[in-house]
């Protein structure tokens, strides 16, 4: 019997995804690998040595001096410092598409991120999971929904956490990502030919967690953890 499990859920920004892939996590017993904050990490320690996120000559000199840790609890850590709010604010949502976009950045982030991976049952979400990270993923979920409702949420989110934002500047920061992140030459946003692709513009958060739970019991045999 296989031992280990691994569940890619990809999408556009702000889908919904990671609020979802944690409540799964919990459910199932699974490590929850956010991707996405591996990139804000970078992207942040890029801006802290003042150096340009659009060009990837400078940014990519810090390749190998970036250590991300990424704690259970939730928290991120950019070389021992903890910069999980940080990396939710604007000046870092604003640049992460760049430093994305480079090859050798990305390289050095799916390493880690396949390392975490091993010998783990996980639930990772990101861009390029299901196409790349995790070819072989036992269930591919590729979440999508409407960009007025997608920037609804995320607002709302930013407000709930105390991070400055607006609607008009939350849209334009997602029309920027998407575009950027679907058309970079490497490991695009797009879905994996196997992936399900699930629409949640009409769905709360408790309904796209039903929905998927039931793919995970039904595809993989998984049951809810009772602790
Ligand atoms: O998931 P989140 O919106 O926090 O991701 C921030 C950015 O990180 C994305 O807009 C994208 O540029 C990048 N990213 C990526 N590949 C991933 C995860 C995130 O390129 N697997």
């Amino acid at each position: 019997m296989k031992k280990h499990y691994s569940i890619a859920i990809d999408g556009p920004a702000a889908a919904g995804k990671s609020s979802v892939a944690k409540i799964l996590a919990k459910k199932f017993n699974l490590i929850y690998i956010d991707t996405g904050a591996m990139y804000r990490a970078f992207t942040y320690a890029v801006i802290k040595e003042k150096l340009n996120p659009k060009d990837e000559n400078e940014s990519c000199t810090l390749i190998g001096k970036v250590d991300i840790i990424l704690n259970k609890n939730g928290t991120v850590l950019c070389n021992g410092e903890d910069v999980s709010k940080k990396i939710r604010e604007f000046e870092v949502s604003s640049n992460v598409s760049y430093i994305s976009s480079y090859k050798d950045i990305r390289l050095e982030m799916v390493k880690l991120q396949r390392k975490m991976a091993e010998g783990n049952s996980v639930i990772m979400d990101g861009r390029d999971i299901g196409t790349y990270v995790l070819p072989n993923a036992d269930l591919k979920i590729y979440q999508i929904a409407e960009i007025e409702e997608r920037a609804k949420r995320r607002h709302l989110e930013n407000v709930e956490k105390n991070i400055d934002s607006t609607f008009d500047n939350v849209l334009n920061d997602l029309r920027n990502r998407d575009y950027i992140d679907s058309h970079r030459a490497f490991a695009p946003l797009k879905p994996a030919d196997d992936a399900i692709i699930l629409d949640t513009t009409h769905l709360n958060k408790n309904e796209v967690v039903e929905k998927i739970s039931s793919l995970i019991k039904e595809k993989l045999g998984l049951i809810e953890d009772e602790q």
